[in-house]
């Protein structure tokens, strides 16, 4: 007799609930019916090795069967199968309270859903408008028996003939799903979820080429490897068999450049193999390379939230039973369980690096390079990273040397401290450009590092506020004998005057830059220095660097600025003297009656100004105010009248534009038209 009844659904129709909410996974329904199938088998394993099932086990393979006439797929297992009490418990009752307020709030995340109400077999009707079960458990003289269901809550339970033990699920796909009658779609999904099973899979045989044909072949085509590295013991595995597994997660990629197996059984359980990928340069970074999985059955290969972001830059497996991962992302990152598992994982990274480097340096400074980057952005982002790191992280000089911390500050400490015994770390972030300036600071017996990475602007500020009394400042911010400030610097003996008219003469020289500005400045750097040097505000340049990396925001201030140059006139300098000297032998006699006008302007200015101090604006006489102005005026045209007969010096002056011109190049900021120039006229001063 066949029994007939509704599903136990305690508040609502579960159907129009699954065809309804669970529309954006409909896929997943096969990662759960072959768990199913996957745990059912296990079980009998389980049963047969304890002794309480006697019989044969046979070849336990679970199979996939698609019969596109028929319109079904089948997942067929050999497993312990159902007797009709276990169908009545397991199947048809559902306990399914406090139903409404949980599907709205997951109505887009099937996984929450069926995680939420232990629905996995019903996922099958996400994508059948039927569903039948074929069952014989594995216990003695068990009845087989027939479930099916038509997508309302009634079903039949039945009794029937089936020669087997285990279960077959078979679906009847709905119209709108025909896809998944599809073999290539199937195999896909099959290499998605299942690739790793512990039990074979099986979809058809194997398929092979003969006379230029597709035939099939006696063999299945079993989908996955039941063995993965990641389940077997370290001591087993030797360092290809790392090499290969990665080859088989992500074929066609260069080989990793260490791993890391991960092996925790208390307190919680996690297993897993974590590969630190050969990054060729920071661009090709790729996140959501790490693949997790929940007792071998894949769950998503986007882990943010559950390892810390650094990580997502590893690739790499990890399986764990005990990440909640039927729910939803939002409870995931809240979970303490994932928090604690993260802590773990990260810990478990900064111990590996730290062999390696403990063991072997050498190794540890090829593969900096590719390596830095991430343990770069581990330090920014996780406090407790950072402070694993700071023992072996590397800071590499231009000459391609390798320091710790440490090391480093032992190297400097003596000759790279300023005045005010603050410890200057020199750096560049490129060496081509910024050859002339580390050969300056090299040739004052200073170390140059190299931090041209990605990250390397903001590691600079955290490594400012870590390490004790340290400054960071780039070899091109200001003239070599600024760099490290050991004392005051020499005076600058130039008048007023004299500043004031080179700085004409100069100014009128310096080309157009587009989004550049140049800032005329004095120093005395002595005689054998530079007579002129290109130099950047540390401060400012930095800022907009940051800007760069992110941008947006109050930052982005920065980032419209021009950039701003200062170029820095050596006062001590025996050219800059000798071009001040025939500027004033050649303008002085014109510009001293200027001068002298404009001299006694000022002293009328100064005195009226005087008489008008404590009056209020409206009883200053009018004639007065107005003198002023004219005053004023007179000045702006003595001045111009300067301007014009300094400016025809220089235009004749060649050295005045030749020097320019050599710091810009030795900047590398001279191009174009401007470079062809300068080249014509350096063989005429030559000649
Ligand atoms: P869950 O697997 O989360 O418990 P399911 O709805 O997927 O929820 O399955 C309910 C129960 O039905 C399982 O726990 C198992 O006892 C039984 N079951 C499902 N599929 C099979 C199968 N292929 N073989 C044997 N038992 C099964």
């Amino acid at each position: 007799m066949a029994q007939k009844g509704n599903i136990g659904v305690t508040s609502e129709n579960i159907f129009p609930v699954i065809k309804k909410f669970l529309y954006s996974d409909h896929e997943i329904f096969l990662r759960e019916l072959i768990s199913n199938a996957v745990d059912a088998t296990q079980k009998l394993k389980t049963l047969s090795s304890v002794g309480e099932y006697k019989g044969e086990l046979d070849d336990l393979k679970v199979e996939v069967l698609i019969d596109s006439k028929e319109g079904t797929l089948t997942i067929r297992d050999k497993g312990v199968g159902m007797t009709s009490e276990e169908i009545d418990r397991y199947i048809n009752q559902i306990a399914f309270s406090g139903a409404e307020e949980f599907l709205e709030k997951y109505k887009d995340d099937a996984n929450a859903i069926i995680g939420h109400f232990g629905l996995g077999f019903y996922s099958s009707f996400m994508v059948s408008k039927k569903v039948e079960i074929f069952t014989k458990s594995y216990k003695e003289d068990a009845q087989a028996m027939h479930w099916s269901c038509d997508g309302n809550p009634e079903y039949v339970l039945e009794a029937c003939e089936k020669a087997n033990r285990g279960t077959d699920i078979v679906l009847h796909i709905d119209e709108e799903n025909k896809d998944f009658l599809e073999n290539a779609r199937i195999e896909g999904l099959l290499k998605k979820y299942c690739k790793f099973l512990p039990i074979s899979i099986v979809l058809g045989k194997k398929k092979e080429r003969k006379d230029g044909k597709e035939v099939e072949t006696s063999e299945d085509n079993v989908i996955n490897n039941i063995n993965p590295a990641w389940t077997r013991k370290p001591s087993d595995l030797q360092e290809d068999d790392y090499k290969n597994f990665y080859q088989e997660l992500y074929p066609y990629t260069s080989d990793p450049l260490f791993h890391i197996h991960l092996n925790v059984d208390y307190p919680f359980n996690l297993t897993g193999i974590l590969y630190f990928p050969k990054v060729k340069s920071n661009l090709d970074l790729q996140r959501n390379k790490i693949q997790l999985y929940c007792n071998q059955v894949f769950v998503t290969d986007s882990v943010e939230g559950i390892v810390p972001d650094f990580l997502t830059l590893l690739h790499g497996v990890i399986d764990s039973p005990d990440i909640p991962l039927n729910v939803s992302r939002s409870y995931l990152q809240s979970d303490q369980n994932v928090k604690k598992i993260s802590n773990h994982i990260t810990k478990k990274v900064a111990d590996s690096l730290n062999d390696i480097f403990k063991n072997n340096r050498l190794q540890f400074e090829e593969k900096w390079d590719s390596l830095r980057l991430f343990i770069v952005y581990g330090m920014l982002s996780d406090e407790k990273f950072y402070d694993r790191a700071k023992n072996f992280v590397l800071l590499k000089n231009v000459d391609g040397k390798y320091f710790t911390f440490e090391e480093y500050k032992q190297l400097i400490e003596l000759n790279q401290k300023d005045k005010d015994d603050t410890l200057i770390y020199l750096y560049s972030n490129d060496a081509e450009a910024q050859h002339s300036y580390i050969e300056a600071a090299k040739n004052k017996g200073y170390d140059v590092l190299l931090l041209d990475g990605q990250l390397d602007v903001h590691w600079i500020n955290q490594l400012e506020q870590k390490l004790e009394k340290t400054r960071f400042v780039r070899v091109d911010s200001d003239v070599v004998e600024k760099l490290i400030l050991k004392a005051d610097a020499e005076k600058v003996t130039f008048t007023d005057e004299q500043r004031s008219c080179l700085t004409t003469v100069f100014s009128s020289q310096l080309p157009k830059v587009e989004k550049t500005e140049f800032l005329v400045t004095f120093e005395n750097l002595g005689s054998s220095a530079q007579p002129i040097v290109l130099t950047q505000n540390e401060f400012m340049r930095r800022m907009k660097d940051m800007t760069a990396v992110q941008g947006g925001g109050m930052m982005n201030f920065y980032g419209e600025m021009p950039d701003s140059f200062n170029l820095v006139i050596n006062s001590a300098h025996p050219l800059i003297e000798s071009v001040l000297e025939k500027e004033e032998n050649s303008c002085q006699e014109k510009t001293s009656p200027l001068l002298v006008q404009i001299a006694e302007l000022e002293t009328r200015r100064s005195s009226l100004k005087e008489s008008h101090k404590d009056k209020k604006d409206e009883e200053i006489p009018i004639p007065e105010k107005e003198e002023i102005t004219q005053i004023d005026e007179k000045i702006a045209k003595l001045s111009a009248d300067k301007k014009v007969i300094l400016e025809a010096f220089a235009a004749e002056e060649k050295t005045v534009r030749q020097l320019i011109d050599l710091a810009l190049l030795s900047n590398n900021m001279l191009k174009g038209e401007a470079l062809a120039q300068f080249v014509k006229r350096s063989i005429e001063m030559i000649k």
